[in-house]
Parts: structure tokens; C-alpha cells; sequence
């Protein structure tokens, strides 16, 4: 008999050490990181040269280098590790739109399609550190495009093919990127999408782009602009199935993901080589208990951040397969997500909130007609869950015998920072709160005057203190807005942006509960939107003065946009027309999940009299929260709020 005692939820047999509980191994991951971290850097991925050195990091300067002097490439760790011991082995399930449709692709299948496309940007002239943009939803080619970018030291930039042509030329541009892979369409939910087209627009825009790669989903025609068009599967036919890997360095970046802060610009985060694979399939594999044989449903799109650590980068590291989810959890009814349970059995599933809740409102049978006996672990992500959500993915999803894990992170994290697992075996998971750090996350809470709030029951800023090997190095080509958004704030802590409370619990220092953004960011079905975007966008139409745009709460989206509008003097357009071509100018300019539910013209904005608009004010107006409005004495006209308080009831009632 083993004298193994079992301290956490998924064991780390790389450290060796004599710890008797989870603290204690969760302590050591915050005051060794070193130790920590090297020996499982060291099993966990194949290098081509070890590293000398685990860190070198300085949170007062934003400054992270992690297994400095190593040298990997990050396709390597996801297919050729794999296809050497277990080449049949099943990589990615693509459960496609059409019910029923699934394509299953075996490590040695990937590897070869990685190694076509890798040839074919080569031939290309594409080059290591060079940027390739991605508009395309998921599919195995998306996956593999994404690893032969990876293959060549490329930089891969996947845009969510929800954004306009716009939104994606200014993305392309700020990318400075001369090769743009895309499909000719696609389909969710019955529903055709054009891709090409949108690539079309946005590229006649953008010089950089010499050549456009389009994939076949759907067959249908869409125009060829000849001599810079090139169809994919066409290119891929001459090329080998072997490309040498390009050996990278540690911190040579791996890709780049665009995503909204509080400023109208986007900002493309750029995440490293080895730090953030590591740290992507290690909190795969303890937030989520992967073992062997495992199959592993995220349904979120590859256009976000959960969709590269946890479809892709995370669960092919780990060797584990993993479902390319295309459709919509509505089609073609409400079951969809639990009929393809029953079908592929996959042990554990990764959603949206957002999702949760569209679901919920629906009658039951729709989950529980369909074998749900494979999940082991039910994940959320991307927006706070609410109680009723996290009791009805438990209870009616998981039967009350999955572990619900609801994950706080973000695309600066490049993982998931804060889960009730890992944890002791076995301990006390909480509704609808993230609870427990990660190894190797020290999170702290800060009053707004920057002090470091001790103990249980505080709330305030929640900052983490040291770095871990997943955080973004940079924003691409703008490193002083890196430092100003997330460590000016608070000098020599990480700011997340978000606020949290900790509660009461735990042998640690307590549980953390999210309370949300505390900048002007908001988050529409998981969607990070920036208010300045939408403000820009606004402000725009020939008619509009100033715009101020908010959150509200919503009841499936979590929160819905929605918008003040002062128009300029003398317009006489009428209102409605006006707010029909906000909407189309929103879409235009960013996507359709960015356009405002509800928008109110009004003929001011409440103001301090210094000229700052009070947001706080049109928040709880949006909220519908009109009697904790609190001070409006120093407005510079308080009779304002009246009007809109009236207007506000009005446009609910009218759903403009
Ligand atoms: P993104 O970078 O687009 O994934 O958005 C990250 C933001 O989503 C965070 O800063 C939070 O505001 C929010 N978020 C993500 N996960 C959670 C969670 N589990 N609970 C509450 N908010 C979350």
C-alpha cells in the first residue's frame, strides 16, 4: 500500500514536498514561486532548450519574464507530443451546426493539416514574429490555422467574426498584418454568415493585406479578388505534411487578442510562449480535474480568450480531446447542448452564464430527456452567475453531482485565476462564486486610497500582488497603455478592473465574490464592450451632440446596453428614424452585440458643474434604482434627473 495522502482536488505529482494540506501547498505556490513553477514548467511541456532561469518580474514596472534562456514551440505541445505515443487518438470533435453533424480529427490528422497550412503561409512569406489575422469560426481548420501560425512563430490575431468590417479593418491595421485567413461563410443556427464579404470590406481598407486565405464551410459562391484571394484547401493540396518547427523563445509572443477597455481604442494584448501554454494547461487540468481519455466541452467561440486557452491551447497541451462547438445553444431547440452530451459524452462542460440563463426559462425536459451520466465537472465563465443559474446548472444539468465551477478571469489572465477547484478534496463549493485563488494567484483587495484591506468581510479593488506565467507581456505596440491600464492604478499590484468582496469561508483567507467592473467597461452576454466605443460610434450621426452609454441588468444577457443621447439644437428629424440609424451606425462600426437596447434622447446630461457627466446618476436611472440616486446637489441642473427619470419609464414601456 501507497503511503499517498491526496491534499488537493488534482494532484501535482511534479512537486515533492512534505505538504499536509492544500493551503499549505497553496502558500508555498505564493512565497516559491520558483519551486513552484519550474519543476512543473519543466514535466508539463517538451523544450527544445531547458531554461536557466523560472522568473525575473517586477510588478512596480509591468516587466514578466518567465523560464527565461528556454527555447519550445507551442505546437509541438499540442499535436507532435501526442501523435508520437498515441496518433489515432481522437484531438477535436467539431460538432457542427446542422444537428447531428460531428467530424471527429485524430492528433495525426491535425498534425498534418498544421503542417499544410504552416507551409502554405511560408510560401506565402509570412515569417516568424509576423501577424496573421483570423475572421472565421471554429472548425478544425480555424484550430489548426491557429497552431501552424504557432508553428512558424507567427502571431496569430483571431477577431470574432460577430464584429463589422470596420471593427476588423482597424484591428487588421492596428495588427500591421499581410495575411488575413478566412472562411467563405458561416452558419450558426441555420443561419448564414458572410465572412468573405465582411473580409472584403474591411481589407479594401487595410494596405498591409497581400493575400486573403479563405476556407469552404458552406460552398456557396462568394466573389474572388484575383491575384489576392487564395482558397485554402486548394493551397493546403500542394504542400507537405512535415514542417520543422520554429524553435521559439520563452517570451517570444504566441498571439495576440483584441479586446475592449475603457477607451474607445480596442487593445490587443499579446501573451507569451511558454509562460501562458503552461499556465493554460495547468489550470486546465486542476480547475477542471482532467484525466486520461477525457473529453473536454467548451462551448465557447475561438474569437475570445476561453476559446484559445480552453478549446484550444489548454486541453491539446494536456492531450486530452476537445469539442469545436458551432452552434447555438437554441438550435434547433433548447436541448442542443444535452442532446450532443448524450452523443459525444464529453466528462466535463465549459459555458456561458448567459447561456444558463436563456435555458433556464425553458421547460426541464429539455436537459434531463438526454443522458447527462459522462459530466463530471460543469464550468462557468466570461460574467457573473447568478444564484438561480448556478442552481439550475447544478440541480437540473448536473443532478446535484457535478462539481459547478464558476471561473473569474480575464484576457490579461490568459487563465483562470479564481475556482472553487482545485481545492482540499472534496470541500465546500459555494453558489454562484468564484472562492478559492489558483496556485500561484495572490489576490488582494485595495480601498481606493490603495491600501491593502486585511481579513474577511472588505470590499474594494481586487488587485493580485505577484505575477504568475500566464499574464499578458504587453498591448501591442502601445506598452505605456499596458502599464497605465493595469499597474499605474495601483503601484506594484495588477489592477483587473473589477471589484470584489471576501466573504467568510475557507482556511485561507476567505472567499472571493465578484461585484463587478468598476470602469466604464461592460459585459453583454459575456461580450466585453467598452462604453467610449459605443459613445464613438454614437457621436457620429450628424444629429447627435453627446452620447453617454451605460449598463443596465438584463435578464439573459446579464447586462444590456443602453444609451443617453442629446441631440444637436434645431434637429428635427424624427426620433424614431434617429434611433434606427444609431442602431445601424453601432453595428456598423463595432457588431451587433454592441447595439443599445434601449436609447433615450434627452436634452442634457446630468453634469457636475465642473462638466463631468455623472455616470453613476445614469446608471441607477438605467437600473431602474431611482430612489438610491443619492447626492444631486452638485449638478449644475439637478432638474434634469426629473426628466429623465420620466423619459426612462417612458422608453422601458415603449422598448425603444
Ligand atoms: P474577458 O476578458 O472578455 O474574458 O472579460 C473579463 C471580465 O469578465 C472580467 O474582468 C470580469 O468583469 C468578467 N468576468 C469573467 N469571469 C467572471 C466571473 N466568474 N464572475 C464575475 N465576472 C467575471
Amino acid at each position: 500500500m501507497s503511503d499517498f495522502i491526496k491534499i488537493t482536488s488534482t494532484d501535482i505529482p511534479e512537486i515533492n514536498g512534505s505538504f499536509s494540506s492544500h493551503e499549505e501547498l497553496y502558500k508555498f505556490s505564493i512565497e516559491k514561486p520558483e519551486e513552484f513553477w519550474g519543476p512543473i514548467a519543466r514535466a508539463r511541456l517538451r523544450w527544445d532548450k531547458e531554461f536557466t532561469k523560472v522568473m525575473d518580474c517586477n510588478m512596480e514596472k509591468g516587466v514578466f519574464d518567465w523560464f527565461i534562456g528556454g527555447k519550445l514551440n507551442a505546437s509541438v505541445q499540442c499535436v507532435d507530443r501526442h501523435c508520437e505515443v498515441d496518433p489515432d487518438r481522437i484531438a477535436l470533435i467539431w460538432e457542427q451546426d446542422e444537428p447531428g453533424k460531428e467530424q471527429r480529427i485524430t492528433f495525426r490528422q491535425l498534425k498534418e493539416m498544421v503542417c499544410k497550412i504552416a507551409n502554405v503561409l511560408k510560401s506565402e512569406g509570412v515569417r516568424k514574429s509576423d501577424r496573421v489575422v483570423m475572421y472565421i469560426s471554429i472548425s478544425p481548420l480555424a484550430v489548426a490555422s491557429m497552431l501552424a501560425c504557432a508553428r512558424i512563430g507567427a502571431v496569430h490575431s483571431v477577431i470574432f467574426a460577430g464584429f463589422s468590417a470596420e471593427a476588423l479593418a482597424s484591428r487588421i491595421m492596428d495588427a500591421g498584418a499581410s495575411v488575413v485567413i478566412t472562411s467563405d461563410q458561416s452558419i450558426r443556427g441555420g443561419r448564414l454568415i458572410e465572412l468573405k464579404k465582411t473580409v472584403d470590406a474591411a481589407v479594401a481598407k487595410c494596405p498591409s493585406v497581400r493575400r486573403v486565405l479563405v476556407a469552404r464551410r458552406t460552398g456557396n459562391p462568394v466573389p474572388i479578388i484575383e491575384g489576392r484571394d487564395v482558397w485554402l484547401e486548394e493551397a493546403m493540396e500542394a504542400q507537405s505534411v512535415e514542417c520543422i518547427p520554429e524553435s521559439m523563445d520563452s517570451e517570444d509572443s504566441l498571439f495576440m487578442l483584441y479586446t475592449s477597455g475603457s477607451t474607445g481604442k480596442p487593445k490587443g494584448l499579446v501573451h507569451s510562449t511558454a509562460g501562458y501554454l503552461l499556465y493554460a494547461s495547468f489550470t486546465h487540468k486542476q480547475v477542471f480535474d482532467i484525466r486520461d481519455g477525457d473529453i473536454f466541452a467548451c462551448v465557447a467561440d475561438i474569437g475570445w480568450i476561453t476559446g484559445h486557452s480552453y478549446v484550444v491551447y489548454g486541453p491539446l497541451v494536456n492531450g486530452i480531446t476537445t469539442v469545436l462547438f458551432e452552434s447555438h445553444p437554441a438550435y434547433p431547440d433548447h436541448g442542443r447542448y444535452w442532446e450532443m452530451v448524450q452523443r459525444i459524452r464529453p466528462t466535463q462542460f465549459y459555458g456561458a452564464p448567459t447561456a444558463i440563463r436563456l435555458l433556464l426559462g425553458h421547460d426541464s425536459s429539455y436537459v434531463t430527456k438526454y443522458d447527462r451520466s459522462s459530466l463530471r465537472t460543469l464550468g462557468s465563465v466570461g460574467e457573473p452567475i447568478n444564484h438561480e443559474a448556478w442552481q439550475w446548472y447544478h440541480e437540473v444539468v448536473g443532478k446535484g453531482k457535478c462539481d459547478v465551477v464558476d471561473t473569474w478571469w480575464q484576457t490579461e489572465t490568459g487563465g483562470i485565476c479564481i475556482s472553487p477547484r482545485p481545492s482540499a478534496p472534496g470541500a465546500e463549493i459555494r453558489s454562484a462564486m468564484p472562492m478559492r485563488p489558483l496556485f500561484g494567484i495572490a489576490p488582494v483587495i485595495l480601498d481606493d486610497k490603495g491600501n491593502v484591506l486585511e481579513g474577511r468581510d472588505v470590499s474594494g479593488a481586487l488587485c493580485i500582488r505577484k505575477s504568475w506565467p500566464g499574464i499578458a507581456r504587453t498591448v501591442y505596440g502601445d506598452h505605456s497603455r499596458y502599464y497605465d491600464t493595469y499597474f499605474k492604478p495601483y503601484p506594484g499590484y495588477y489592477f483587473t478592473g473589477d471589484g470584489s468582496i471576501r466573504m467568510d469561508g475557507g482556511d485561507l483567507d476567505g472567499y472571493y465574490h465578484i461585484t463587478g467592473r468598476m470602469d466604464d467597461v461592460i459585459n453583454v452576454s459575456g461580450h466585453r464592450l467598452g462604453t467610449a466605443e459605443v459613445e464613438d460610434a454614437l457621436d457620429e450621426h450628424f444629429s447627435v451632440a453627446e452620447s453617454a452609454v451605460v449598463g443596465y441588468p438584463h435578464d439573459i444577457k446579464g447586462e444590456g446596453v443602453y444609451a443617453y443621447i442629446v441631440l444637436k439644437e434645431g434637429v428635427i428629424q424624427e426620433h424614431k428614424q434617429i434611433i434606427a440609424e444609431l442602431r445601424s451606425i453601432v453595428r456598423t462600426k463595432i457588431a451587433g452585440h454592441a447595439v443599445p437596447e434601449i436609447m433615450q434622447i434627452c436634452p442634457s446630461l446630468p453634469k457636475t458643474r465642473s462638466g463631468k457627466i455623472m455616470r453613476r446618476i445614469l446608471r441607477k436611472i438605467a437600473a431602474d434604482q431611482i430612489e438610491e440616486l443619492g447626492d444631486v446637489t452638485t449638478l449644475a441642473d439637478p432638474s434634469i434627473i426629473e426628466y429623465i427619470i420620466k423619459n426612462h419609464r417612458h422608453c422601458i414601456t415603449k422598448n425603444l
